[in-house]
């Protein structure tokens, strides 16, 4: 029996995890997947019910549970809170209570979604890479760091630092993921020009003795991001610190053309994870029935692969999307103008009557 914390959020969160619950709801009554849920509050909707976008009681059930799905926090009508009150200070405060330090950011093109990415449909027809990126250290956090009056002028620094256990640990996340994928595995540095690139490699191959079975590789990150738009389908899987992955993974799934069918997950040592889809709560469209619930779908997919040990069930979820898809079954967001459209409650629907 797993224990999951449900946090729809904000906006479009709200309707889109309705869609992953029925998912998982059918799961529970037909596969025996045995996922006891509970529910809570975080973002925008947390702040105005308790004035935290992280409530305490949030942050307990998060200590008591085995996995977090979320789906998207934020808004504009909080924009104008003070900074530590506002709903993305809920997903990175939970980021930095559990030590989601590895971030996980697949990007699948779905062949019947081709027409969807901006490069030719040869290029990316049946792309699958995943990028699992450092979530909690480097540039990001290293110290000194500031805005200062030097020498009669205006003076910005940041300090780019990795400690050898920072860069193992991520590195085991990805050599794990690799051997659950296609056993292929390329660390993306700038070991040329940096030296704590240069320990990043030492570190990588170091702990790559211990995956044999997993073919490891190096590549300079500018030309990762040449590749990644010139032969994307040349990666399985790619690991990188949090600077570099956070432009490629944004590049990667951009890729896809497609942001409301991408999920993504972050992980702790123990394999405890926060999945949600990568897209934010789009105000834009949110309440009208229209958003894309795929992502937040493949979110528990990823959840069951990646945390709870259920390949079977995740593989069946990935398989109910596919059936729909070539059903020709589309959300606006993936449309072609002569798809007839479907809104988000009936995409649910149909995903859970494709896993009959
Ligand atoms: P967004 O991802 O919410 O929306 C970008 C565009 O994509 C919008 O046009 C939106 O309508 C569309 N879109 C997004 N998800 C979709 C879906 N599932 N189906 C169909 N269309 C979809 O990004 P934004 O507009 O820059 O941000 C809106 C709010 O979300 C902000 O408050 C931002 O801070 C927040 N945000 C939250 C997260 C998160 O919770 N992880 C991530 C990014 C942004």
């Amino acid at each position: 029996m797993s224990k999951v914390l449900i946090l729809p959020g904000d906006g479009i969160g709200q309707e889109i995890i309705i869609q992953a619950l029925k998912v998982i709801d059918h799961l529970n009554a037909n596969d025996d997947l045995g996922m006891e849920l509970t529910h809570g509050l975080v973002g925008g909707s947390a702040y105005n019910e308790t004035k935290s976008p992280l409530p305490p009681a949030t942050l307990k059930a998060a200590h008591e549970c085995d996995s977090i799905l979320l789906g998207a926090v934020g808004g504009y009508q909080w924009e104008g809170l003070p900074r530590d009150l506002r709903p993305e200070r809920g997903l990175l405060g939970l980021r930095a209570e559990m030590d989601l330090f590895a971030n996980l950011r697949p990007a699948i093109l779905y062949p019947q979604l081709a027409t969807a990415s901006t490069l030719k449909k040869e290029v990316v027809s049946g792309l699958d890479l995943m990028i699992v990126r450092e979530l909690v250290a480097g540039i990001y956090f290293g110290q000194p760091r500031g805005i200062e009056e030097r020498m009669g002028e205006r003076y910005g620094f940041n300090t780019a630092t990795y400690t050898e256990s920072e860069i193992k640990r991520i590195a085991h996340s990805a050599f794990k993921i690799a051997q659950k994928r296609n056993k292929r595995l390329c660390s993306v540095d700038k070991a040329n020009v940096l030296e704590v690139c240069e320990l990043w490699r030492e570190v990588i191959i170091e702990v790559g003795k211990d995956y044999p079975d997993v073919v490891l590789s190096h590549m300079y990150v500018d030309n990762a991001a040449m590749q990644l738009v010139k032969a994307p389908k040349q990666f399985d899987v790619i690991v990188t610190s949090n600077l570099f992955g956070d432009v490629l993974s944004d590049c990667a799934a951009m890729l896809t053309g497609s942001i409301g069918m991408l999920p993504s997950a972050s992980l702790n040592k123990d394999g405890f994870g926060m999945y949600e889809p990568i897209h934010g709560s789009a105000p834009d469209i949110a309440g009208k029935d229209i958003a894309n619930p795929l992502a937040s779908i493949l979110s528990v997919s990823m959840m069951l692969r990646y945390s709870l040990n259920q390949t079977p069930l995740a593989n069946k979820i990935d398989l109910a999307v596919n059936r729909v898809l070539d059903q020709g079954w589309r959300t606006q967001d993936i449309a072609n103008p002569d798809d007839s459209i479907i809104g988000t409650n009936q995409m649910g629907d149909l995903v859970v009557a494709a896993l009959q």
